[in-house]
């Protein structure tokens, strides 16, 4: 038991080296912090910390009782040995206050230290204690227990300071990060190549996800399998084997055997032995890392870990973030980078968000998120609300961007007035071979205002398959020819440009308008002559696909484009577009979608455009009856096909998918196809073939014998997938139908039921995976393409199903276009008011907005804002 003892000279108030008191002070601080995240477990010193305590408060009093001790101090250590005493016995709640007491003492310790004269040369706060204070920590390696790839100036510079803060420059976002303490240029080049450069782009670099290190497992409990947090002591130097590893090879195991009140257990390493030198027998560690077993021992291999009181304590302990790709770096490195970036800048972060928007929708701190986004105190609620907070950002900025672009297109006069007098236009609509229905009436009165004003058009124009939306291109194409310009129109594949050409030529041409048709396969010299005839302005029409805006084709005067497209067709093609008008000013721009786009889509990568919808089919469409059966069941499928035939019907049957780079193997994949079936279940029938690597000439025989009714049967490969209009084709049977993707189904199918006969849609296959099942599913359910949409973004996810790459949009950081719908419903409202009254961001308040928006759209922005 302790008994204090007072000093030589009990009234004079000196005291022990106030150099050899710090020691003592900093060392008894040490295992508190641990102690106390891994809620007082009286684990965080290996025999419990208590023991250790009052060990270390009896030597300390050893040391007092040589030199002169205040009564001051005495009685604050009396209080410790009380507290500690105790400590095994006590509630967890009272070891909770014990600790902040034991803290609370150790201040008020140093204060005295502090203000007591000094003797000798002492500074206030010792790096390096006296040798017998600090007799176990003399001579291990410096914090960096994670990065033998830094160079050792780095090291030190990190070291030797740990509390940076108070005397920092202020912090600029777009500071380099070499900026930050202890990111030197070797460690800026690492974070380089994640794309990590300066101190914005470590605060929003997000993690991954998590992992919950908060429980603190004693060794004895442990189990082979799971991942679990450990604090444990050094017990042993650590030794490097050479292990011969067969042919001759060989590798280094580094291993060291640790252990706490409950048993022992060794970390290890391979090929490092660098690690030998980093651990000192009875340094204590936080240690985290998966739990094997071999030989009836324990161990751990290349766990995270940390020297206590030393590191940082963003490894264990915690919830901890775990970031994406980290390739070349160590997690705790860039753990260790974004802690510092938010010590250092968080707080100084202007939030970009204005005030009114954010008070409105009561959005918390932005520095706040930024913490719980990264250090998170807890696994859901409050770093839900930090997510829900930097998404909102981010949408924010799409919308700001997208909504000032609009904007600009509504107000700024730099398009084409194309005024067509009204009984001219009745004229045009009375050729059509058909009454419009309701939906297309509109659409096209939509188009009309949009073509009469000096504002360039924008418009989506998004239909079901077979909604009629080729007689609205040609409505809008028409007009440019009739107010003296050039039209175009840009569809996604050879063949669709083709069936276009045939459908508009047979339109147009009667009413004078010259259609071209702009083809790869074209010899020179033809090609040359079509290219003139569109440069002179021969041609009034002129059909391609979309390699049309990337190829220098030279137009005399456009001013409508319309845009036949398939998802691929994004914000950056349509601003390729934007520079091919007449005399400098905009076409007015069309963009159809025969798959709908999902809401979410229509609100982000479309954002800019306003968009028309044709909801409503030509009259007389029939369902399209749809079955999914397995290949044993083939023949009855092809009975059927027999079947229709008889009735004076026809029928597509569409060829297995191989993949486009394998010509050769779609080639015979169709040919064989075409021969099993001429040979077997269809061999009374007319079978005809159409494949992607047919010439021109002969796809086009083919096709014609098709529509034309001399071939009963059109075996296919996707080259059918769109556009193609043959209304007395009623079945289509696809082969290996799991191999498809939804939207590509959807417009397969759609070659049918465009006539006034019952159709039907027979899907083979055999699918091996529950996407495929459900994808076949999806199509036996409904035949509707906005449902068909959505299935398929939530099937592939927005990655794919976007294809974010073509689209021109910024990457999204966080923000789960499919999750946050309503978020982007929120952000789109909040970057209207503010564009509409600010369209520039010209107003001081929205001076962090425009930075921020340069920022998170980077070199994109100027094509995006182009007006
Ligand atoms: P999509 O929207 O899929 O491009 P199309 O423009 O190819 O559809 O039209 C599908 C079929 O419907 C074509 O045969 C077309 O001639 C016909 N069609 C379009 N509009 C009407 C209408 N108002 N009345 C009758 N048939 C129409
Ligand atoms: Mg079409």
């Amino acid at each position: 038991m302790f008994s204090f003892r007072r000093g030589a000279a009990c009234c004079a108030p000196t005291i022990v080296s106030p150099l050899m008191l710090h020691a003592i002070l900093e060392r008894l601080r040490r295992p508190l912090d641990i102690e106390e995240r891994t809620d007082c477990a009286n684990t965080s010193v290996i025999g419990g910390l208590d023991r250790w305590m009052i060990g270390e408060i009896e030597r300390a009093l050893e040391l007092i009782h040589n030199g002169e001790i205040t009564i001051e101090a005495e009685f604050r250590f009396g209080r410790l040995n009380t507290i500690w005493n105790r400590y095994a016995t006590d509630e967890i709640g009272e070891r909770h206050a014990s600790l902040h007491e034991t803290a609370r003492l150790l201040d008020e310790l140093q204060t005295l230290a502090n203000d007591e004269p000094r003797r000798g040369e002492a500074s206030p706060r010792p790096v390096a204690a006296s040798p017998q204070a600090n007799i176990e920590y003399s001579n291990h390696a410096p914090t960096q227990a994670f990065e033998e790839n830094e160079s050792q100036s780095e090291s030190d510079s990190k070291t030797q300071d740990p509390k940076p803060k108070t005397q920092a420059a202020p912090c600029a976002l777009d500071s380099d990060i070499t900026y930050l303490k202890g990111i030197g240029p070797k460690r800026a080049q690492t974070l380089a190549k994640l794309g990590l450069r300066t101190v914005y782009d470590l605060l929003y670099h997000f993690p991954a996800r998590y992992e919950d290190r908060r429980v603190v497992r004693p060794i004895g409990s442990l189990e082979a399998g799971e991942k679990d947090s450990v604090c444990a002591t050094v017990l042993a130097e650590a030794q490097t084997r050479r292990i011969a590893m067969g042919r001759g090879g060989q590798r280094q195991l580094t291993r060291v055997r640790v252990g706490d009140a409950s048993g022992r257990m060794d970390l290890q390493w391979w090929n490092q032995p660098f690690r030998e030198k980093q651990f000192t027998v009875g340094m204590q560690l936080f240690i985290y890392g998966k739990v094997t077993e071999f030989g009836g021992i324990l161990q751990m291999d290349s766990p995270e870990f940390e020297i206590m009181g030393e590191d940082d304590g963003l490894q264990v302990g915690r919830i901890v973030p775990v970031y994406p790709m980290t390739e070349g770096l160590y997690q705790s490195a860039i753990r260790r980078a974004i802690s510092g970036a938010l010590d250092r800048c968080a707080d100084a972060v202007e939030d970009p968000i204005p005030s009114s928007t954010r008070e409105a929708l009561n959005l918390p701190d932005l520095p706040w998120c930024l913490r719980q986004i990264h250090f998170p105190d807890d696994v859901n609620d409050e770093k839900e609300r930090a997510r829900l907070r930097l998404v909102f950002e981010e949408l924010f900025l799409l919308q700001v961007a997208l909504q000032q672009k609009k904007i600009a297109a509504h107000t700024e006069e730099i398009g084409i007035r194309h005024v067509v007098p009204d009984e001219e236009i009745k004229a045009f609509l009375a050729t059509l071979p058909f009454k419009l229905t309701g939906a297309q009436k509109r659409v096209m009165n939509e188009i009309r205002k949009d073509l009469k004003s000096p504002r360039p058009m924008n418009r989506l124009l998004h239909g079901d398959v077979g909604s009629g939306k080729t007689i609205v291109a040609a409505y809008a194409l028409w007009t440019a020819f009739a107010t003296g310009y050039q039209g175009a129109l840009l569809a996604p594949t050879q063949i669709l440009a083709e069936q276009h050409y045939t459908t508009l030529k047979r339109v147009l041409e009667p009413l004078g308008v010259e259609v071209v048709l702009l083809e790869g396969s074209l010899r020179a010299a033809q090609k040359r002559r079509v290219q003139a005839d569109i440069a002179e302005g021969r041609a009034h029409v002129v059909i391609g696909t979309h390699a049309i805006i990337q190829e220098a084709i030279e137009f005399h005067k456009l001013s409508v484009c319309v845009v036949d497209e398939q998802h691929r067709f994004g914000v950056m093609q349509r601003a390729a577009l934007a520079q091919k008008g007449a005399n400098g000013l905009r076409p007015d721009v069309l963009v159809m979608t025969a798959t709908p786009i999902p809401r979410t889509m229509a609100l982000t990568i479309y954002g800019d455009l306003d968009v028309s919808v044709l909801d409503e089919l030509p009259p007389g469409r029939q369902p399209i009856k749809t079955v999914k059966i397995k290949p044993q069941s083939r023949e009855r499928a092809y009975k059927y096909v027999l079947a229709e035939v008889k009735k004076g019907r026809q029928a597509y049957v569409v060829c297995p998918l191989v993949e486009e780079s394998e010509k050769l193997a779609q080639l015979k994949a169709a040919t064989a196809l075409a021969e099993e079936l001429r040979a077997t279940f269809l061999h009374d029938l007319r079978v005809g073939l159409i494949h992607g690597q047919m010439d021109v000439s002969e796809r086009d025989e083919q096709m014609d014998l098709f529509r034309e009714g001399m071939r009963d049967v059109l075996v296919s490969t996707t080259v059918i997938e769109v556009g193609v209009d043959v209304p007395n084709a009623t079945i289509m049977l696809i082969e290996d139908a799991e191999r498809f993707g939804l939207s590509q189904l959807h417009q397969l199918r759609g070659r049918v039921g465009r006539g006034t006969h019952a159709s039907m849609c027979v899907l083979v296959g055999d699918p091996k995976t529950d996407e495929g099942r459900a994808r076949l599913q999806v199509m036996t359910k409904t035949q509707d393409g906005f449902e068909i949409a959505e299935h398929d973004l939530h099937l592939r996810g927005p990655g794919e199903f976007y294809g974010t790459r073509q689209s021109g949009m910024p990457d999204f950081r966080l923000a789960n276009i499919i999750r946050d719908v309503d978020i982007i419903q929120q952000a789109r409202d909040a970057a209207l008011e503010i564009v509409l009254a600010d369209p520039h961001l010209e107003w001081q308040e929205h001076r962090v907005l425009k930075d921020a928006l340069r920022r998170f759209w980077g070199d994109k922005l100027s094509l995006v804002q182009v007006s």
